[in-house]
């Protein structure tokens, strides 16, 4: 009898340890953090480098902690008229393997022995919006257009698309992210960095 409580005893405190562990870790559907965010997920669509349907729900999941910092980010660029459009975040590590098949340049696409860090719910892919209009903002190139005008040394652009870049880079390093050289889209955050890989689907 003694021995039996002793062991429930170890579950509850191994589980609570356990979630205690993991719950700031959780990937979760960001927009339950981030007020009407917007978002364009090119996965979940045709309409993307592998042309195919990746994902089977338009929606952004990462990091409770990536979210709370994008809250930051959208509180910041709506003070200047700015939104942010969302075109990835969490992305299955079985979709890592299928986006290597199609392009295996690790300079776009993360190795998914090693994962990206999008497996981990910690970084995201993005642009800006006019907060009136919705339309977007005018940035080098399209998304996952894999030339070296999508990197930040690239500087043989408008005055305007420089603007813009810089905008989304000032207000993503503000809020606790960094940029990815090669992709003027892609943000890394700092304090999810480390969080681990995952592959569930996002429903
Ligand atoms: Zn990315």
């Amino acid at each position: 009898m003694k021995n039996r409580l002793t062991i429930i005893f170890l579950i509850i405190f191994f589980n609570s340890f356990l979630f205690s562990q993991s719950s700031p870790k959780e990937i979760i559907d960001m927009s339950e953090i981030v007020p009407g965010l917007r978002t364009d997920v090119k996965y979940a669509t045709n309409d993307n480098f592998a042309k195919q349907k990746l994902y089977s729900v338009s929606k952004a999941y990462g990091s409770l902690t990536m979210a709370n910092s994008l809250k930051s980010v959208q509180d910041s660029l709506m003070k200047i008229g700015i939104g942010m459009k969302i075109y990835d975040a969490y992305r299955p590590r079985t979709v890592q393997f299928l986006m290597w098949e199609v392009y295996p340049d690790p300079n776009f696409v993360a190795d998914p022995k090693s994962g990206s860090r999008h497996n981990r719910g910690s970084a995201t892919d993005l642009t800006l919006i006019d907060l009136k209009t919705g339309k977007e903002l005018p940035m080098p190139t399209p998304f996952d257009d894999f030339t070296e005008k999508a990197g930040h040394s690239y500087m043989n652009l408008s005055n305007e698309v420089l603007t813009n870049r810089a905008i989304l880079r000032t207000t993503m390093e503000k809020c606790g992210f960094e940029y990815y050289s090669p992709e003027w889209w892609h943000y890394n955050h700092i304090v999810s960095s480390a969080y681990p890989l995952k592959d569930f689907q996002m429903r």
